[in-house]
């Protein structure tokens, strides 16, 4: 199965559930075929790129996990070289349109939620590129 469809499928199990979900839910929920490594392995993706948030029942020591939802004020990072989309949990713009609005008078329309750049990966390969 090709990783990008894995990403789709344990996207929609999560935003679909009602509670938290740890790896073996995801795998009874799943009809496509995947399989527990790769449930694991796009989990800990999505953590990395802060899409979900795990919680670690102390009990059980299970991890569970959900789709954070879209309701508190962040902001997306696209990569315009890749497309790839990183979750920011926090505004970037706090205080700064203050400053923005106290110098200029102008105030920042902060409803435009993607921020567009380049990630990391992106500019390594580029520092590549320049050094060969
Ligand atoms: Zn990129
Ligand atoms: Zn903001």
């Amino acid at each position: 199965m090709k990783k990008t469809k894995s990403r789709e499928q344990v996207k929609q199990i999560l935003m679909n559930a009602r509670e938290p979900l740890n790896a073996q839910d995801i795998f009874n929920r799943d009809f496509t075929g995947l399989t527990l490594s790769t449930i694991y392995r796009t989990l800990i993706a999505f953590e990395q790129e802060g899409l979900i948030k795990k919680e670690v029942s102390p009990i059980t020591r299970e991890a569970t996990y959900s789709w954070k939802d879209d309701e508190e004020h962040g902001h997306i990072l696209e990569c315009v070289k890749c497309r790839k989309q990183i979750r920011l949990d926090y505004c970037p713009f706090e205080g700064v349109n203050e400053l923005i609005e106290e110098k200029t008078g102008f105030t920042l329309d902060d409803e435009n939620h993607v921020l567009y750049g380049v990630c990391k990966e992106c500019n390594q390969k580029l520092k590549n590129n320049v050094e060969n």
